[in-house]
């Protein structure tokens, strides 16, 4: 094993970890907190070397390097969640590779990916994105606006909402963050109980290097990390 396929590898077994202790403090079973790892700052041999180290769920927040990076990696079983902005005119490439758009941040989105998914024959699981924080350079629903939107979204038999996904506040360190998590999760009890038929919100991204401990213990089903797996490794 290389130095850096090793490094890595140890990364992964320390996050593990600390998944499984931050679910353990918050009374919940590990096998309740997925790791999507978010490869958006290494190249083709650190994937290699995560795939390798067993972790095959990868997330990346740009549609042309997550086009790339699933045609040179397509002899791995990676499942490639798209967690970035996706803008429409990139839906049908970003449909052929990734499992799940995590990003889906608009009704305009929805519908396109609905229409795609549909022509490609697929029933697409997507989580819709929210603006828990409220600051404006932020992508996602406003989160007073979402359960009117619910309705629509449902009428889009192509696509299987699956859950909310955020990005904490940039300010306001773990406070915000866990202030932005409990929101998310309150948001999604709160539209659980009203929710369409055909929308199902079990799961909530959310969490990333410098805050998915505090996500898990707000409840979170997926954590997104990137930097954290790649420490220590000089590129
Ligand atoms: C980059 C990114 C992550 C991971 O961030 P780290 O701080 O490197 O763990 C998670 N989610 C999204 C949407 C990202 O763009």
């Amino acid at each position: 094993m290389t130095g850096v396929a090793q490094q890595i590898a140890d990364n992964l077994r320390a996050v593990r970890q600390r998944i499984a202790e931050a679910a353990a403090r918050s009374g919940r079973s590990v096998e309740q907190v997925r790791l999507v790892a978010v490869t958006k700052t290494v190249g083709l041999e650190e994937i290699r070397a995560l795939v390798g180290a067993g972790c095959q769920e990868l997330g990346e927040s740009r549609p042309q390097q997550l086009w790339e990076k699933a045609a040179a990696l397509e002899d791995l079983r990676i499942h490639w969640h798209m967690v970035g902005p996706l803008q429409r005119n990139k839906v049908r490439r970003t449909l052929e590779v990734a499992e799940m758009i995590q990003s889906a941040d608009s009704l305009r989105l929805i519908r396109a990916i609905d229409r795609i998914a549909g022509e490609l024959g697929r029933l697409l699981p997507i989580l819709i994105e929210v603006n828990v924080s409220r600051e404006p350079a932020k992508h996602g629903f406003h989160p007073d606006l979402l359960e009117p939107s619910l309705l629509e979204v449902a009428s889009c038999r192509h696509v299987e909402v699956r859950g909310l996904m955020c990005m904490a506040s940039l300010e306001g360190g773990l406070d915000a963050a866990r202030r932005d998590f409990a929101a998310l999760r309150n948001l999604r009890d709160r539209l659980r109980n009203r929710c369409p038929e055909g929308i199902a919100l079990e799961e909530l991204s959310m969490g990333m290097s410098g805050d998915y401990e505090v996500a898990i213990e707000e409840g979170a089903t997926i954590v997104r990390i990137g930097s954290a797996l790649f420490e220590g490794i000089s590129r």
